[in-house]
């Protein structure tokens, strides 16, 4: 077996990304199946929120790319079992420079993941809030799709072609079966009718990869990370957990209908129109 890699992009912040791929990873995990988490963002949020210290690593993924250490000597165990971390910290901030002068440098993670594919049925990459040099690796990286968390909220749409563009790009270029996996709608507050609103904007847009798990606005969601812990450990009974439990049991239908070397077959991204 070898692993399914996604990646978690929208370059908008607050969206959701990490919440999503950090929660999604600890149930996909609870279900049985062996998970990374690659922290991609020199923010180290995916760190802190499965528990370990940005500040206090001794090696992250800034040394996987930028000085060649094995990504097993990264590797950071998280206290659910199933469960492993690449982390990152602010170092990776200069990588987006010094990758540059890098050869491969769009292919750098890629590359790194090698040696632990049969080791893992997910790799789950989290996403920085841009499209430079350590999104396009893990665009590049990524097997089975993009999973793009968009915020229930006024201009949910706005500055996604901008990522539908660098995708297609990515595909023409780069990794030529780069597919959407799924748009997950998340903090859906079901008070209010734009709520309702920008479900069915989004679902119009995307008409076959929006999940039907939507992801409400929850504070334990947000609480959970202060704690370094997933929802699963934090509040497995609150509704961000139940919803992020659904969650993962749709995105592993939808995942697992394919084997695991499927090579996606080009599809056409929807014709943005934002
Ligand atoms: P991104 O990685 O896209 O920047 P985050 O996952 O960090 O976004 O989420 C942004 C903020 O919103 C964080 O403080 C997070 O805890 C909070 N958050 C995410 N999802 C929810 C939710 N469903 N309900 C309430 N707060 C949430
Ligand atoms: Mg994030």
């Amino acid at each position: 077996m070898t692993a399914r890699i996604y990646c978690f992009a929208n370059q908008k912040g607050g969206v959701a990304k990490t919440t999503t791929a950090v929660n999604l990873g600890a149930y996909l995990a609870a279900a049985g199946r062996r998970v990374l988490v690659v922290d991609t963002d020199p923010q180290g949020n995916a760190t802190t929120s499965l528990g370990a210290d940005p500040r206090a690593l001794t090696l992250s993924l800034y040394n996987v790319l930028i000085d060649g250490v094995p990504i097993q000597q990264a590797l950071t165990l998280t206290d659910r079992v199933g469960l492993d971390l690449v982390p990152s910290n602010t170092d990776l901030a200069g990588a987006e420079i010094e990758l540059a002068r890098l050869m491969a440098r769009e292919q750098l993670l890629a590359r790194a993941l090698r040696p632990v594919l049969e080791q893992y049925d997910y790799i789950l990459i989290d996403q920085p809030p841009s499209l430079g040099l350590l999104t396009i690796n893990g665009l590049t990286a990524t097997t089975h799709g993009v999973v793009i968390p968009v915020q229930c909220e006024y201009l949910a749409l706005e500055g996604l072609s901008l990522l539908m563009k660098t995708i297609q790009q990515v595909r023409e270029i780069l990794n030529e079966h780069l597919t959407i996996a799924g748009v997950v709608l998340t903090m859906y507050d079901s008070r209010t009718n734009l709520g309702q609103q920008v479900v069915e904007e989004v679902q119009s847009y995307f008409p076959n990869e929006v999940f039907q798990t939507i992801i409400p606005r929850n504070i334990r969601l947000s609480e959970a990370p202060s704690y370094g812990q997933t929802i699963l450990s934090y509040a497995p009974n609150s509704a961000g957990a139940l919803a992020y439990q659904a969650l993962a049991q749709e995105f592993m239908a939808r995942a697992e209908q394919q084997p695991a070397d499927f090579k996606a077959k080009q599809v056409p991204s929807p014709s943005p129109s934002v």
